[in-house]
């Protein structure tokens, strides 16, 4: 099987199993306890938090574990704009990730905030001079992509930071998927607050941070008995916290190097389906673009049928966000870049990792070469 739908998730990296393992069975206290093993556990997490605050470029206090991506995307923006008390006006764009969408939902119909969606171009850029028209007085919080899950398209996220602050307001960046690629220190996305999830990078399912500098108030979405500094309540999953962060200081060894090779991976994996299927059509930026990500537009096709077929010929991708998948609606996000809602519905994501040989791409490739003109030929 050829696996290229490493956006959706990822394995578990052999060392992080090794290093999660012993917290899981000898050394398994609850960090809380005051005796010989919860001191372990306790050390054990303090590492963790320590290790994942350099990588973070944050002090270790500034990072919270939660249990994924969406629960830490969640924290930040209810978390953000309950504690502070600046206003009620968010803004966000129409492309963001559902944990996004949804929260910002929430703010609105239940505690009554005002949101506005900055517009994105069609290779899905946030326009920055439409975002700065947005800001208001009683803008408190900005949350965007570092680089979106369906088309691989990479924000300026220190430019949107820059004017987010240059308002008074704070920058919350979903860095799921651009973890692991991209530096996503809080720093070099020009960011208050950043989540990230632990099965995207080698760490398990389940796992996930928020780096949040610690002048923000958060109001809590957990309550209980005060864990992560009052941040998150609930006993800490230890094992998982340090598996996420080994599975991040992992990720950033040889990354430079590591994404360079998958972009040209990538990048032959567009060549060559733009060969065999003339046309096919890239979705997302070409120049910003994540080095994991291609995504396809197959006219005259269904993206589920193409994946069918990919998948009879060894090779397992997705239509998009797994989130959406078996779903008969065409991606908001595609409809959001002004792409035909019959063309939306021929999306195929195709997402490389480091494991990616030049052999995958070559196959896949000619793989879906035969899978578009099967289909297109029984029309
Ligand atoms: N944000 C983005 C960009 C994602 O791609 C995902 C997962 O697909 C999430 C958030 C949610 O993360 P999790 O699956 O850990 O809840």
């Amino acid at each position: 099987m050829i696996y290229l739908d490493n956006a959706a998730t990822t394995p578990v990296r052999r060392e992080v199993l090794e290093a999660m393992w012993p917290l899981l069975t000898g050394d398994f206290g609850n960090p809380s306890s005051h005796h010989a093993l919860g001191d372990s556990a306790g050390r054990a997490l303090g590492s963790a938090r320590r290790d994942l605050g350099d990588w973070f470029g944050a002090r270790p206090s500034e990072i919270t574990f939660t249990s994924g991506g969406t629960e830490a995307i969640n924290l930040a923006i209810k978390g953000i704009a309950l504690g502070r008390p600046r206003g009620r006006h968010i803004v966000t764009t129409p492309i963001e990730h559902e944990a996004t969408l949804e929260s910002v939902e929430f703010l609105r119909r239940v505690h009554g905030f005002d949101v506005s969606f900055a517009p994105v171009d069609a290779v899905g850029r946030v326009d920055l001079n439409a975002l700065a028209g947005l800001l208001r007085d009683d803008t408190t919080l900005v949350s965007v992509l570092a680089a979106h899950n369906e088309i691989g398209t990479v924000q300026d996220t220190a430019a949107i930071g820059a004017i987010a602050r240059a308002a008074g307001a704070v920058l919350h960046v979903d860095a799921v998927q651009a973890a692991g690629w991209l530096d996503v220190s809080l720093d070099a996305l020009g960011a208050d607050a950043v989540s990230i999830s632990g099965h995207k990078l080698g760490a398990p399912k389940g796992v996930g941070a928020l780096a949040a500098r610690s002048r923000l108030v958060i109001e809590p979405l957990l309550h209980g008995g005060g864990q992560e500094r009052g941040r998150r309540s609930g006993t800490e999953n230890v094992a998982a916290a340090v598996g996420l962060a080994l599975a991040a200081r992992l990720s950033s060894t040889g990354r430079a190097e590591a994404s360079g090779r998958v972009a040209e991976l990538r990048d032959e994996l567009i060549r060559r389906i733009e060969a065999a299927v003339p046309a096919a059509r890239l979705t997302g930026s070409r120049e910003h673009r994540l080095p994991s990500i291609a995504s396809f537009l197959f006219a005259g096709t269904s993206g589920e049928a193409v994946l069918l077929g990919l998948e009879e010929r060894g090779v397992v991708s997705s239509s998009g966000s797994a989130c959406a998948a078996g779903s008969d609606e065409p991606s908001p996000v595609l409809l959001a870049l002004g792409i035909d809602p019959m063309d939306a519905q021929t999306a195929v994501r195709f997402s490389l990792s480091t494991a990616t040989t030049a052999a995958d791409v070559e196959a896949a490739a000619a793989a879906t070469g035969e899978a578009v003109r099967t289909l297109t030929q029984l029309r």
